[in-house]
């Protein structure tokens, strides 16, 4: 399969040689012909797997076949992410793309200044990238018109739900004419992915590329038992030991990463944290500065962190593990892309062991464990009394967890010696059984109304 059978135009072949892609991935081989047909997509697939491409490919050329001639020109393409990180990655694989073909796309997304995007809007925009809330904003005052959308793109769906969008993704839909082709993509299915599809698409065809996604496959890892007051102080020791040049880090919460990068900065280490209370001009700066090696270490969580495409990082540390057993699927997503290998590496203190548990219990495998020396492994009778109260819960999942542990250090033996080096590869990928958790995903079963998008009118 190449990307001349696909049937991409010679502009669009040119931009994805310049970018080093020699033959499509899965779902850029499955999805492109179906969205060039003009059906609605439901595709199940992870980050990483060259998802962006899937669609702005087959979109930026279709837009580019039937242009209006008007200058000021309303969009015809609206892609709606969850975070503003993720709506800088598509736009930028947008703007590659569509500027070939002179065509205008902007992203739109929250916490900045509304004038710049409104001024943006009405100079004429093509194709829109956006966060739910702040479009439907601008859809309210009238700023940006969305009657002329021919193609509608949710991406990363489940996050979307996850993080609470649905109520305005429904609304976005009102503001939408009736007629379009809808593509949804989602890492996973769960039922309220399949109540939004039922509510915005039309007999979309599926496609489900193979879990075996590029990240996952690419992407080594390993669990570092440790004390929780000693986990900084291993971080260190495994950049250090490691030679590593750069690592994305991951802090449960805002004051942690910030703790953190507070005392990387104190070891020596050039480290900058990256949140949602950091100012967006503030977030682009610091991720432009991690791709431009100047920083070592970006310590993220993991709101901020989602959509961060960086090319070629080759570690990901899970420094606190998250509540949420699927992020960890996301984050081990950051490193290992587009074909390179990735180590994902997770400090694991006891309090967090039933957390692990979890992880492993969504992967359907246990992943290495690997030791240092310096760290030796902390005996189980000095877990607090939360992580025996958490211990008591998951009864039974101890002792399998203990024998399983016990094999993966065995088999690490050699490995074991070189700090900051994997154990293992797994060669399996993470097939998330539980599905998300929706916060509000409620009120798209509850919505009486059939097809939103179909209604052509607001109610
Ligand atoms: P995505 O899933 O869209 O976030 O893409 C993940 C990574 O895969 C990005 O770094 C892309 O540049 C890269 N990528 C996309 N398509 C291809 C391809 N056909 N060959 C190699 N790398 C690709």
């Amino acid at each position: 399969m190449s990307f001349e059978s696909l049937g991409l135009c010679a502009e669009l072949l040119g931009a994805v040689a310049a970018q080093g892609y020699t033959t499509p991935t899965p779902i850029q081989a499955q999805a492109i012909p179906v969205i060039f047909e003009g059906c609605d997509l439901l595709a199940g697939a992870q980050t990483g797997t060259g998802k962006t491409a899937a669609f702005a490919l087959p979109i930026v050329q279709m837009l580019s076949q039937d242009r209006p001639r008007k200058k000021r020109r309303n969009p015809r393409a609206l892609v709606l992410v969850p975070t503003r990180e993720l709506a800088a990655q598509v736009s930028e694989q947008m703007q590659r793309y569509g500027r070939r073909l002179s065509l205008r796309s902007t992203m739109i997304y929250g916490g900045v200044n509304i004038r710049a995007q409104i001024e943006r809007l009405h100079r004429g925009i093509d194709i829109v990238v956006a966060t739910p809330g702040r479009l439907l904003d601008h859809a309210e005052r009238g700023t940006v018109k969305l009657t002329e959308v021919e193609f509608l793109v949710l991406d990363e769906a489940d996050r979307m739900l996850d993080l609470g969008f649905i109520d305005d993704i429904l609304h976005v839909a009102e503001f939408l004419p009736s007629q379009r082709q809808n593509l949804l993509f989602s890492a996973t299915y769960s039922q309220s992915i399949r109540q939004l599809a039922d509510e915005l698409l039309d007999q979309p065809r599926h496609i489900e590329v193979a879990r075996r996604n590029i990240a996952a496959d690419a992407v080594s890892q390993a669990v570092y038992p440790v004390e929780r007051s000693r986990k900084r102080e291993m971080l260190s020791h495994l950049i250090r030991k490691g030679n590593w040049e750069q690592v994305l880090v991951f802090a449960r919460t805002r004051y942690g990463a910030d703790k953190l990068t507070r005392e990387l900065l104190f070891d020596g280490i050039k480290a900058a944290a990256i949140h949602s209370n950091k100012s967006q001009s503030l977030r682009t700066r610091t991720l432009a500065e991690f791709k431009r090696g100047e920083l070592r270490v970006l310590v993220a969580t993991d709101v901020a962190a989602r959509g961060l495409d960086i090319e070629r990082l080759p570690h990901v540390v899970n420094y606190e593990l998250s509540q949420v057993p699927e992020d960890y699927v996301h984050r081990i997503g950051r490193t290992g892309r587009a074909s390179e290998d990735g180590v994902a590496i997770s400090l694991v203190c006891p309090a967090e062991l039933p957390l692990l548990a979890e992880i492993e219990k969504l992967l359907t495998y246990t992943i290495p464990r690997q030791a240092i020396a310096e760290f030796p492994q902390v005996p189980a009778k000095r877990g607090s009394s939360r992580t025996l109260r958490a211990k008591q819960k998951t009864k039974g999942q101890g002792k399998a967890q203990t024998g399983r542990k016990a094999s993966g250090v065995t088999k690490s033996k050699k490995l074991q010696a070189k700090a900051g080096k994997p154990l293992a590869k797994t060669g399996q990928s993470p097939t998330p059984k539980k599905t998300m958790a929706t916060r509000r995903s409620d009120g798209a079963a509850a919505r009486p109304t059939s097809k939103t998008g179909r209604r052509g009118s607001r109610s």
